[in-house]
């Protein structure tokens, strides 16, 4: 397995923030990857204070360690690039280790609410549809609905995302 440095924000909105760095290592794994991310470990209770600047330091000093055994630092852009990530970015680049940007795949990411079916109003029955396009690995998804006699299938989109967003723009009040 490639082992690889996980930056994202941390300081700031900081809730959200762990929400995001959880879905990135989440991410991570399912791309293969074994994952560390000195910010998630380092800021539980009891272990180190990022408000304090010398444990702050200290954290920072020990991802980086742990850095010089990785294959490639992954920096997730979803949330921007922090202060802390340009700092674990320019030490990727000191260590001569690669550095790639990406995003949480659509899915992962919190989705909206699916609105009610535009046909017969429905708004528990919408289930998620997948369409294999001609392409080969270019699955389409839609909404459609479940209810019976109902045969709404909203418009696709490439990931659940787009497909939720698709649907809910399209959808007049019934
Ligand atoms: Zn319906």
């Amino acid at each position: 397995m490639r082992l690889v440095i996980v930056e994202t924000p941390y300081a700031g909105d900081i809730e959200a923030n762990v929400t995001y760095a959880r879905l990135a290592m989440r991410d991570s794994i399912e791309r293969g990857e074994a994952p560390f991310a000195s910010h998630l470990l380092y800021t539980q209770p009891g272990i180190l204070r990022d408000e304090k600047p010398a444990e702050r330091a200290l954290g920072i000093a020990a991802g980086f360690a742990w850095g010089r055994n990785a294959d490639a630092t992954i920096v997730y852009v979803d949330r921007g690039i922090s202060p802390g990530m340009k700092q674990g970015i320019k030490d990727a680049e000191a260590a001569g280790r690669p550095v790639e940007y990406r995003c949480v795949k659509a899915d992962l990411l919190p989705l909206p609410e699916i609105a009610p079916c535009p046909k017969c109003g429905s708004n528990k029955d919408q289930y998620i549809f997948v369409v294999r396009s001609p392409t080969p690995h270019v699955p389409f998804r839609g909404v459609g609905c479940a209810n019976e006699g109902c045969d709404y299938a909203g418009p696709r989109g490439q990931s659940l995302r787009e497909a939720i967003e698709a649907h809910n723009a399209g959808v007049k009040p019934v």
